[in-house]
């Protein structure tokens, strides 16, 4: 079982290869790391992260097969599927780091942004539920400082929507409560700019890490 924080240090490693361009991944897993796979798996972080094609957490982190174990869903909400999905990873692979990665100009946040501000209405009620977890996150912003700046408004939004979550996933299982409690499981929330590749984590890494 690799520990929280030393997981942690990995996804940044990862991180600062992906942005110097400097992988010590392949993209493609060598027959022998596939072969080796196929008896487990023992991913070290779990990630949440949006469903958008410019954020694929492998690359974003200079992972290979078998090392994430990545749910991914359009604006990082938290459903009960993926409070199973973690809870399903946590439990049986062992993994004790969670990461919420939201990202700039997401795509949800800007439709449920709109949706508050009478720009847009969504009609179908399946999107409608990812706008609806959306919500409670941003509406509150729109009274804000920044309500009448776009794009400090869209900025504020990803930052609040992953500290959502992140709070979801902390206080919306008692498993996952209990493992926070007693067994070294971390949940931290991050945001991956799209324009420089950097993953930020800005919420819950213990001081000085
Ligand atoms: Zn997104």
């Amino acid at each position: 079982m690799i520990p929280a924080l030393e997981a942690l240090a990995r996804l940044r490693d990862g991180n600062r290869r992906f942005v110097a361009v400097r992988s010590a991944t392949t993209p493609l897993a060598s027959q022998a790391r596939r072969s080796e796979l196929v008896s487990g798996q023992e991913p070290f972080a779990i990630i949440l992260g949006c469903s958008d094609s410019r954020v694929p957490a492998e690359l974003v982190f200079d992972q290979g097969f078998g090392d994430l174990f990545v749910i991914r869903v359009a604006g990082n909400i938290v459903a009960p599927s993926q409070i199973g999905s973690v809870e399903f990873a946590a439990a049986r692979f062992h993994t004790r780091l969670v990461v919420v990665l939201g990202h700039s100009q997401c795509g949800a946040i800007t439709a449920t942004l709109e949706e508050l501000l009478g720009k847009a209405t969504t009609e179908s009620k399946n999107l409608r539920s990812i706008v609806d977890r959306v919500r409670p996150a941003v509406e509150d912003l729109l009274a804000g400082p920044h309500g009448e700046e776009p794009e400090a408004l869209l900025r504020e939004a990803v930052l609040a929507n992953v500290r959502a979550s992140v709070q979801l996933l902390r206080h919306g299982s008692e498993l996952l409560e209990r493992l926070i409690e007693t067994d070294g499981l971390l949940v931290v929330g991050a945001k991956y700019s799209l324009a420089t590749g950097v993953v930020n984590f800005f919420d819950g890494v213990p001081d000085g890490r």
